[in-house]
């Protein structure tokens, strides 16, 4: 089967998620990972996950979201946690696209729920645009945290930085990006990637793989996206969808 290891089932673009969810089945997308970023998505992720099998939500609060985090709603996500089909913390990390101008308060909440990922026995996952730098500065320090390891969702860092998050356990995850035409580097970069660590993801509703770029991407485009892969490392695409099964069934715990 094909996992899709991050999609926003609960965001309001998708206005038929049974559908959405059915046309995934059909296309050999078993299981879909929710990703949410604040606590209401979180909530709505779970929801979702209840309703639907092969469903299962993630919880946590964006960096573009940071200002929201208290004390309240990390106490809510405690909560929310205790959910069994509640599977990692994010997508949480460091967003410098937008906003710089509150860089430490988004290192704080990062941190804040690194160590809550740590606490609740759960995986991380990692959502870093335009501060790569800083995340790495972050996880090197807290490395001895992630016990139950973590995830750089849509990654696109260097061949330096993928050896180095690979060294510290990670898994890296591979979207429609891979598939634009002008994505040779990044392509160079999931040929280095070792096929142990690969993850492949949509970001539904945003990122679709070409030629439906620019169209609504959805959970039913991950065997466009892993064909990709089995181009670019020359492994049968049978071989890659049972080897990536795995491996999201390790960091996921599904
Ligand atoms: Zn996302």
């Amino acid at each position: 089967m094909f996992i899709d290891t991050h999609a926003h089932l609960q965001d309001e673009l998708l206005n038929d998620v049974e559908n959405v969810i059915k046309n995934a089945k059909n296309n050999n997308v078993q299981k879909i990972i929710c990703s949410s970023y604040d606590l209401n998505s979180s909530k709505s992720a779970i929801k979702l996950s209840e309703r639907y099998e092969g469903v299962f939500a993630t919880v946590g609060v964006h960096p573009e979201n940071c200002e929201d985090y208290n004390d309240e709603v990390e106490k809510q996500l405690i909560d929310l946690c205790k959910n069994k089909k509640v599977v990692a913390i994010g997508e949480i990390g460091l967003d410098y696209h937008y906003s710089k101008q509150n860089k430490e308060l988004q290192k704080d909440v990062f941190v804040r729920q690194i160590l809550l990922a740590e606490k609740l026995d759960l995986p991380i996952v990692i959502h870093t645009r335009d501060a790569m730098g800083d995340t790495l500065d972050i996880v090197r320090k807290y490395k001895s945290h992630f016990k139950k390891g973590g995830i750089f969702h849509c990654f696109h860092g260097s061949k330096e930085v993928l050896d180095e998050i690979c060294g510290l356990g990670f898994y890296v995850s591979y979207g429609g990006a891979i598939t634009f035409k002008n994505a040779n580097n990044l392509r160079e970069i999931v040929a280095a990637t070792p096929v142990d660590r690969i993850l492949t993801e949509t970001d539904c509703p945003y990122m679709s793989p070409e030629p439906f770029r620019g169209t609504q991407n959805q959970p039913k485009n991950i065997p466009i996206i892993a064909q990709k892969i089995s181009e670019i490392k020359n492994i049968p695409l049978f071989e890659l969808e049972k080897i990536m099964e795995i491996n999201t069934k390790k960091i996921y715990n599904i």
